[in-house]
């Protein structure tokens, strides 16, 4: 019988776009593709698998059975990936060669389920199973329930005690879907994680901490189509390298959704001095965060970005109050995203541990935000007062301290 492994991928949202849908399609194929290709550049791989969309399902075959669970992986960190499903691709449309395969795939499941390779032993007690006709043919003489309940009494036959229909909540969820020129085979649907392909939407500068917040707020946004770049700044030496190596290895988790992320590494030291020197202490985390607002849009201007994004989160710390925000803001030469503004710190935690970012956000690195930490920070600023601050340093020397922060850039690019 010919049967091939393949590996299924749905999407999700972009199956409701209009006209645009062949354009999100390609795109997500060719994102699907680099993931892909990501893990079979090195030189004496395996050959690369082919990925293709067939009757409006995207497939991906042509690789080693080993690979199998890797490239799942991979595929599902793909935004705009919905699931995935190992399947097996079925040439002959015949019932006797479907219920075959049917058998095959249960003889499989068994032998996992008792451990044995190849050899089938009694199970405790029988695997319960149900199997899921579908048809897009509806020309196939046969109907999708008399399909399932002919590949059920197959297995039923083959394996008699070992197996056991449930129809309410089975072990083994065996789909066969008849399609135009095959069937094909599959149980597992690995939950992706939805979205966007990446570059469907703009390009975002992302201010990086080291901390839990920012990392979430760069994935979130890449989620939704939008082009990743990232700002990280430092007070060095008062801040140590590892905390830029932790922002380095923040950008490495991030790379592994989207592929590439150009980490520009900036020091923030100097002007942290000169406004310490002059103005009010308990004003000192509002007027670094708005340098680092100012020197990130010109970072973003260079870049060609045209958002900031941020992992600020409306009331989690003295800054982000409503009007620490605002004032924030308005530093900002281009519109500042905020994905997590209303989230609560126990949900951006449970996400931060689920794309993989967490661990190493809780590193105890020093971030400049420490430096010059105010005892008693303002939390109701008005811009007024902030601009007055300001002045106290005046606009050339907020000019000039803004260009040293610039040349002292070091790049960093992440790579998946
Ligand atoms: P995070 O966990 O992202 O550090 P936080 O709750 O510690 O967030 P703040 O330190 O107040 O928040 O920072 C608010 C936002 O400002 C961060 O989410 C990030 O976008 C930006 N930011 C803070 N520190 C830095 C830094 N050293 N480099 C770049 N951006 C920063
Ligand atoms: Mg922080």
């Amino acid at each position: 019988m010919n049967t091939q492994n393949i590996l299924i991928v749905r999407y999700g949202e972009i199956a409701l776009k209009g006209m645009n849908k062949p354009y999100f399609e390609k795109t997500l194929l060719r994102r699907i593709r680099k993931g892909i290709g990501q893990r079979f550049s090195k030189e004496g791989d395996a050959q690369k698998p082919i990925c293709e969309i067939v009757d409006g399902l995207i497939v991906v075959r042509g690789y080693a059975p080993g690979d199998e669970e890797a490239l799942a992986q991979k595929i599902l960190r793909v935004f705009g990936v919905a699931t995935v499903s190992p399947a097996w691709e079925l040439a002959s449309r015949e019932p006797i060669d479907i219920k075959e395969a049917a058998v095959q795939w249960v003889e499989r499941r068994l032998g996992r389920e008792t451990g044995a390779a190849g050899a089938l032993v009694c199970p405790e007690r029988p695997l319960t199973f149900k199997i899921f006709g579908k048809r897009s043919d509806k020309t196939y003489p046969i109907t999708s329930p008399e399909l399932a309940a002919a590949a059920g009494e197959a297995v039923i036959d083959a394996f008699a005690d070992l197996v056991k229909v449930n129809v309410n909540d089975p072990e083994l969820r065996l789909h066969i879907h008849l399609r135009r020129k095959n069937v094909l085979l599959y149980e597992d649907m690995l939950k992706g994680f939805g979205g966007l392909p990446l570059g469907t939407n703009g390009k975002g500068l992302v201010l990086l901490s080291g901390g839990i917040d920012s990392p979430v707020a760069a994935w979130y946004m890449a989620k939704r189509g939008m082009a990743i770049e990232a700002v990280h700044f430092h007070s060095y030496p008062y801040t140590s390298k590892r905390a830029e190596e932790k922002a380095a290895e923040l950008a490495d988790t991030l790379a592994s959704y989207c592929g590439r992320v150009k980490v520009h590494i900036l020091n923030l030291l100097p002007a942290q001095e000169a406004l310490a020197e002059v103005c009010p202490e308990n004003e000192m985390t509002i007027l670094v965060r708005r340098f680092m607002m100012r020197i990130a849009s010109r970072v973003a201007e260079r870049e060609g970005c045209g958002f900031l994004v941020t992992g600020e989160n409306l009331g989690q710390v003295a800054s982000q109050t409503a009007e620490g925000i605002a004032v924030t803001d308005r530093a900002s030469s281009f519109p500042v995203l905020r994905p997590l503004i209303a989230l609560d710190k126990i949900d951006i935690i449970e996400r931060a541990r689920d794309i993989g970012t967490y661990e190493i956000s809780i590193l105890p690195y020093e971030d400049c935000c420490t430096v010059f930490l105010p005892k008693h920070p303002a939390t109701r600023p008005a811009i007024g007062q902030i601009e007055a601050s300001e002045g106290l340093l005046g606009a050339v020397r907020i000019a000039a301290l803004e260009e040293e922060a610039l040349a002292s850039e070091e790049l960093y690019i992440a790579k998946a």
